[in-house]
């Protein structure tokens, strides 16, 4: 199949709402703090900024793993900053955020993958803003059970790791990554009782038949909330876009999605891991 060489018109983004992009800018360079939504350059970050979502990334921006599709730099990460549990959890406050999405790169170079990290900023989100919700994407601490279980320890309101792609794809596009040691973890957090998401991203050149199995393999670990996104490449040294895919053919998966027992599906060309992250959790909760 050739590749594409345009963005069709569904992938134009609307204005950003540039004030409250501004004023949470200026919030996290005061307090050194990076998100996603700035270093994965989310075509969504005016519109979650405005809502009242954020995706912190902890544990600095450098990471161990190569992922071909991934914005974030790769290499020799820096030293843990032990003030920015404390300091996320201020922006938290300050930025009066109701659902916070706390992730990081993967830090394969610490014994214990960075989770008592998670643990403390997580603790020090819910010792200063009670009532905001707060979702963990977590890396796969390489398969460490003890990782895992203090993560689900915590009780976060979701636990999110996504598989982000088909399993034939993984030795290609994420080749320190594998994939049935990310369903083996999503098993492992919904046995515990938490709400399991996940997502993929398509357009990387996987089949129907593929989308379809991922579909399968991830409701089977338990996983309840799914996101399907377009993947766009970061730049053209990243892995190149195979296809986009229309605003119906999501719909379509959205309801092969739902007929399969997922609980909450966010399908669509710019729906990223925590896009409205905070209503999927929201209407969880309404009875
Ligand atoms: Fe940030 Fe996620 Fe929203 Fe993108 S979709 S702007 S990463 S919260
Ligand atoms: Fe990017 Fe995550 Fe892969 Fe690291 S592990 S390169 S942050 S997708």
């Amino acid at each position: 199949r050739q590749r594409p060489t345009e963005r069709p018109s569904w992938l134009v983004l609307s204005p950003s709402c540039t004030e409250s992009i501004d004023r949470m800018e200026s919030v996290l360079s005061w307090l050194r703090l990076s998100t996603v939504c700035q270093s994965a350059r989310c075509p969504n970050l005016g519109e979650c900024f405005a809502r009242g979502t954020a995706t912190f990334m902890i544990l600095g921006t450098i990471c161990t793993r190569t992922c071909r599709f991934c914005a974030v730099d790769k290499g020799k990460p820096d030293a843990v900053d032990g003030g920015e549990p404390e300091r996320i959890a201020q922006a938290v406050q300050l930025l009066r955020l109701k659902h916070a999405v706390i992730t990081s790169v993967t830090r394969d170079d610490l014994p214990d993958g960075g989770a008592e990290h998670f643990v403390r900023t997580v603790e020090k989100v819910r010792e200063c803003c009670p009532d905001v919700s707060v979702e963990v994407l977590v890396p796969d601490f390489r398969g460490s059970l003890k990782a895992l279980q203090r993560i689900c320890d915590i009780r976060p309101d979701v636990f999110n790791h996504n598989v982000e792609t088909v399993k034939r794809l993984y030795p290609i596009v994420r080749p320190k990554a594998r994939y049935q040691r990310s369903l083996g973890i999503l098993e492992y957090a919904g046995k515990h009782g938490l709400i399991v998401k996940s997502g993929i991203m398509l357009g990387l050149g996987e089949t129907e038949q593929e989308i379809l199995e991922a579909i399968t393999d991830l409701r089977r670990t338990g996983c309840s909330f799914l996101t399907l996104g377009q993947y766009l490449a970061p730049s053209k040294e990243h892995f190149p876009v195979s296809r986009y895919v229309s605003p119906a053919e999501f719909e379509e998966w959205a309801q092969i999605a739902r007929s399969e027992g997922f609980k909450k599906v966010a399908a669509g060309p710019l729906v990223r891991s925590s896009y409205r992250a905070g209503e999927m959790v929201c209407s969880m909760r309404q009875p």
